[in-house]
């Protein structure tokens, strides 16, 4: 099974940063089309890392070193975190 581990990562850490983020910005919607939209634009952001594992056993032989740190993800994230907050299509059409 091929999984790419910095969709895994985003998806892992995504419910905490924006957690955060909104303790300090608390209009920011949290929906599930603006999550999706988040998740979308950080991962244009960060590199692919795919890695070939059976099911279940994907995330505990990967660090977050292997795609970059934890950092740079944290930063993709946050910043789209402000784009789609800036800019929330959730209630126009999707495509
Ligand atoms: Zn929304």
């Amino acid at each position: 099974m091929i999984h790419n581990y910095t969709e895994e990562a985003v998806k892992r850490l995504l419910p905490e940063i924006l957690k955060e983020y909104t303790k300090n910005n608390p209009q920011t919607c949290t929906c599930i089309y603006c999550q999706e939209d988040i998740m979308a634009l950080a991962l244009n952001q960060l590199p692919p890392h795919y890695v070939v594992s059976d099911e279940g056993t994907i995330l505990t032989r990967v660090s977050f070193e292997q795609i970059g740190g934890k950092a740079q993800i944290i930063a993709a994230i946050t910043s789209a975190i402000k784009q789609v907050a800036a800019n929330p299509r959730h209630d126009k059409s999707r495509p």
